[in-house]
């Protein structure tokens, strides 16, 4: 595996293996990788000749007092990892090969409707900074397609519905949220968790489970959501959101709607925020 920090670089590379009619396979990260990831590489493995991988912790898509300093920056590692999962060029750009013209004074893409809720509205700008970096990397790398985690449901239809609203010439395919044994979704961020807030933290993807149940059973909608919040509540999260949306756009479903639904949740549990969500069909 060739480790490229240079756009050029990169460019050239490529530019050889679309010549000769390679397919080019593309998975964006923002490093620290787990199992998670490597299932997505093992995806692009598996329907590509070539498979790029990117490390780069975007700052446009961290809001003022998140975490953009301390996010886990483990390129070593990363570089181990991918190399066994069959990657064949880890990107590795810095801001500056990024953003030319600095983060601030730079295009930005926004996605209007879409953005505007659930993770959209409790971090305002955030899918602008998403949105813009992958349109950056995908104009770089030039994938035939690319593979996103259900995990960041939202993120996932955004970049979806950017590709279709712009027309990029890319396919956006997606994999499963892998999970540790307790259910908890695997995720850069669940290092920061205390031991104790590590034991909580299954409660997440547990009160969605219930949820997919109960609905299962024929509760409403509507009831489901008040009750998954107070039962997160009561566990000791401070939920941003706990929401039962149509799978297909993030649209409040209708009263009676029963297909085609998913269930999403944001919640702080100490100084660490996690997300998590599960598909009810
Ligand atoms: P990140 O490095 O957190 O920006 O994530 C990079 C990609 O990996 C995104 O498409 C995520 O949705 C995906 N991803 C993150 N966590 C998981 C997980 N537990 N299972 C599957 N995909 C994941």
């Amino acid at each position: 595996m060739q480790t490229v920090t240079d756009a050029a670089a990169l460019r050239a590379t490529i530019r050889g293996w679309r010549s000769s009619g390679q397919a080019v396979g593309f998975v964006p990260t923002m490093g620290n990788l787990h199992a998670g990831h490597h299932s997505l590489l093992k995806l692009a493995r598996a329907r590509a000749d070539r498979v790029v991988a990117s490390v780069f912790v975007n700052p446009t898509q961290f809001g003022p007092g998140e975490d953009f300093e301390r996010y886990p920056r483990t390129l070593v590692q990363d570089q181990v990892g991918l190399a066994e999962a069959g990657c064949d060029i880890l990107f590795a750009p810095d801001v500056a090969t990024m953003y030319p013209f600095g983060p601030a004074a730079s295009a930005s893409i926004h996605l209007p409707v879409i953005t505007d809720t659930l993770e959209g509205a409790h971090r305002p700008g955030h899918f602008d900074g998403v949105a813009t970096v992958v349109t950056k990397l995908f104009n770089l790398v030039q994938p035939d397609f690319a593979v996103f985690g259900q995990k960041d449901f939202q993120q996932l239809k955004v970049i979806e519905r950017m590709v279709r609203d712009l027309g990029l010439p890319v396919k956006v395919m997606s994999g499963p949220t892998l999970r540790e044994d307790d259910g908890l979704a695997m995720s850069s961020r669940n290092q920061y968790l205390s031991a104790t807030e590590r034991q909580r933290a299954p409660q997440i993807h547990a009160t969605l489970t219930q949820m997919r149940e109960l609905f299962r059973q024929g509760h409403a909608w509507q009831a489901l959501e008040q009750a998954a919040k107070a039962r997160l509540e009561r566990a000791g999260f401070v939920p941003d959101y706990v929401a039962i949306r149509r799978a297909e756009d993030l649209a409040e479903p209708a009263a009676d709607e029963r297909e085609g639904l998913v269930a999403l949740v944001a919640a702080r549990l100490g100084a660490t925020r996690l997300i998590d969500n599960l598909p009810f069909d």
